[in-house]
């Protein structure tokens, strides 16, 4: 028996009704806060509207122009950063996103928070009390690919043994440096109870999750869409129980992947990869976790059947 949660989600798809799959619970994973806010709440805030991109990107360097156009300095304060942490939940709640991942760079502990790690827990903890208390926060510690190893051990001191975190990620450029320079920082986070994400086989191979799994010890890989290449690459994330955190619409915009209708998550979802759906930057992308399960039904990739399988699989507590 479905329930009724099930009931409207698929009827809402099938009806092609955004605002009632909206209300339907959903999780969001692999979202980057400061570029998942809500536009119209942040232009509100300060009068100025972030429009998302039109064209397809063809690198990661086109992402931080972007960036660079689009919000440039004017995030960069501490009082604007807050700002962006009210401006994820006020989305969320919007979504209906009943699980939310996100956190904070640890760049940013001194930049905007001054150097508090109580500081920055509790912004983001009564943001999400204030916004949307029925949204569950999974705390994550982030880290950019790009950063010197010395650097990161140094800054991330203070968030050893909080235990308010959930999670660890490494974003930015896949080709910055290699992966096993991260293998201290992962093992101390094994230790710390943290559950280990990476993003990984977006920009690179399949070789390159396969290595990233291994020597970080990963349970979960943000993108990975490259395993599908890959039939030992697909057998090890299924017999290591490895979550793979998908983002349709980003693959298509950043040119990774040709179209929503050949994209590999189908073909991941038939290999019996533990998947769920995700936003990554709504702002840039222009497309929330609500809209990207309506375009995966429009475009036919998925049944709404399939895709209420998983939603219910990404609010399953692991
Ligand atoms: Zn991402």
């Amino acid at each position: 028996m479905k329930n009724t949660d099930s009931i409207k989600f698929e009827k809402a798809l099938i009806s092609q009704d955004l605002e009632t799959i909206r209300t339907v619970p959903k999780s969001d994973l692999h979202n980057h806060f400061v570029l998942g806010g809500n536009r119209q709440f942040l232009k509100n805030k300060t009068g100025k509207l972030i429009l998302p991109i039109k064209k397809t990107l063809g690198s990661m360097n086109e992402m931080h122009h972007w960036v660079s156009e689009n919000l440039g300095e004017d995030y960069n304060t501490p009082d604007m950063r807050k700002l962006l942490v009210e401006a994820t939940f006020v989305q969320a709640k919007e979504d209906g996103i009943k699980i939310l991942e996100i956190g904070e760079d640890v760049w940013g502990l001194n930049e905007f928070f001054n150097n508090d790690i109580d500081e920055l827990i509790s912004t983001f903890k009564e943001a999400n009390r204030r916004i949307s208390p029925d949204t569950e926060l999974r705390l994550q510690i982030g880290l950019s690919r790009h950063c010197s190893i010395s650097y990161l051990e140094k800054v991330l001191e203070p968030f050893w043994g909080r235990s308010e975190f959930y999670s660890i990620d490494i974003y930015g450029d896949e080709f910055s440096q290699p992966i096993e320079n991260f293998k201290n920082i992962y093992r101390k986070a094994k230790l710390n109870g943290l559950r280990l994400k990476a993003h990984v086989g977006e920009w690179g191979t399949a070789s390159d999750v396969i290595q990233a799994v291994e020597l970080l010890e990963l349970d979960e890989v943000q993108h990975g869409i490259s395993v599908v290449e890959d039939e030992y690459a697909i057998k090890m994330i299924k017999e290591r129980n490895i979550r793979m955190n998908i983002t349709p619409t980003s693959n298509v915009k950043l040119g990774r992947v040709g179209s929503i209708k050949e994209h590999p998550i189908r073909k991941m979802f038939d290999k019996g990869i533990d998947l769920t759906i995700n936003s990554d930057d709504i702002l840039i992308f222009d497309s929330e976790v609500s809209q990207e399960y309506l375009t995966l039904f429009r475009e036919k990739v998925f049944s709404a059947d399939e895709l209420d399988v998983i939603r219910l699989n990404g609010l399953k507590n692991i």
